[in-house]
């Protein structure tokens, strides 16, 4: 495979990583293992000297090259220790506690809009870099050192990263100024409270007693209603596209939207609301869209969201009639179809023995 990238100087960055042709969005640029793992470093309780015997062990363990390429990495941490620590503590990648140093990797500068993301090592110290968006030839290759996606106002994430890495972010969400900064800081809070939201865990006791109530089916485990699920899902997928955000993540907000919205659906069994088998088409084909940009269309992650929604076309009565019924009352001259037709633009819902009716008027035989 050529070489997509080349290490060079970044103004004021010290080294970056730039691209030397053109790279699509899902492209690999690179494949890297990783150096110095220490499995557990950030699960044990550490004590200094523990740390620091810890790394230097490691450090000791590369090639004299590999100990050369190490001591020319940044050392940016504000935490008491020798070099070899501090530029550990720089440079080294950590997941689920265990820590590793990828040599080329390390010279990935951060942007609050990232064009690639690193992929998981998890017990294998081998890592990818891949493109979540076109990246043209002699751009920078940025990804963010910070967890979230979309991780808050520009305030708060200067602070993060002064905190962490010792430096100001002046990438292109940061250089904002006036009315286009306030619109991206506002984007980033509210997608910091629908992400915090969407994640929290147990219904309090109130919910329970609200949705017991009221009859509004939840998810289990989780303190939101379907309804409030397929709003949150949809705009943290809306929002990051707005902010420039790029990736599979975005695809994976639709796939949960339409997850949410599917369940709601199902749990109304004896209705079919027209508008939201018709929300259920577009969220499967955004899902599809989002994905297909970051994936190949013959992925497996895209064939998977294909082939589930041609599953549910086939095979899942409420949306097989109500499709049908979309269809009928979208083409023209059959008058039940434009009796059924305002219903639907009222966003009233008819019984699932209407749709019978309506069908059987048509002479067609639903497998239900
Ligand atoms: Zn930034």
């Amino acid at each position: 495979m050529p070489k997509l990238y080349e290490v060079k100087d970044s103004p004021g960055k010290g080294k970056g990583m730039f691209a030397t042709v053109n790279i699509k969005a899902g492209d690999l640029i690179m494949r890297e293992d990783g150096r110095m793992k220490i499995v557990g470093f950030w699960r044990r309780d550490h004590r200094e000297k523990q740390a620091e015997a810890e790394v230097q062990q490691a450090f000791l363990a590369l090639s004299p090259a590999e100990k050369q390429e190490i001591i020319q990495l940044r050392d940016d941490t504000t935490i008491n220790g020798s070099k070899i620590v501090r530029i550990y503590l720089t440079n080294a990648k950590s997941e689920k506690g265990d820590s590793v140093i990828y040599l080329k990797m390390a010279r990935l500068n951060h942007s609050c809009v990232p064009n690639a993301e690193m992929g998981g090592f998890g017990g294998v110290a081998e890592t990818t870099l891949v493109a979540t968006r076109k990246i043209n030839k002699g751009e920078e290759i940025f990804i963010t050192y910070r967890g979230e996606h979309l991780d808050g106002p520009r305030a708060e994430r200067h602070q993060g990263l002064m905190r962490v890495h010792r430096f100001v972010c002046e990438c292109r969400v940061c250089s904002l100024t006036g009315r286009e900064l306030v619109m991206s800081d506002i984007r980033r809070k509210l997608f910091q409270s629908l992400v915090s939201r969407r994640f929290e865990a147990m219904p309090t006791a109130a919910d329970a007693q609200r949705a017991e109530r009221g009859g509004i089916p939840r998810e289990s485990g989780s303190s939101l209603t379907y309804r409030e699920k397929v709003a949150y899902s949809f705009l943290t997928a809306r929002i990051m596209e707005a902010e420039g955000m790029s990736g599979v993540i975005i695809g994976d907000s639709y796939f949960s939207a339409a997850m949410a919205l599917l369940a709601q659906i199902q749990n109304m069994d004896t209705f079919i609301v027209l508008p939201s088998i018709e929300f259920l088409r577009e969220l499967f084909e955004l899902t599809i869209k989002a994905t297909s940009e970051i994936r190949d269309a013959d992925s497996p992650e895209v064939r998977n969201v294909k082939s589930y929604w041609t599953f549910l076309q086939e095979h899942n009565p409420q949306v097989k009639i109500g499709l049908g019924l979309i269809k009928r009352v979208a083409s023209e001259g059959i008058p039940a179809s434009k009796a059924y037709a305002k219903n639907m633009m009222d966003g009233s819902f008819v019984s699932r023995a209407e749709c019978l009716e309506i069908l059987k008027k048509e002479r067609v035989s639903p497998s239900v």
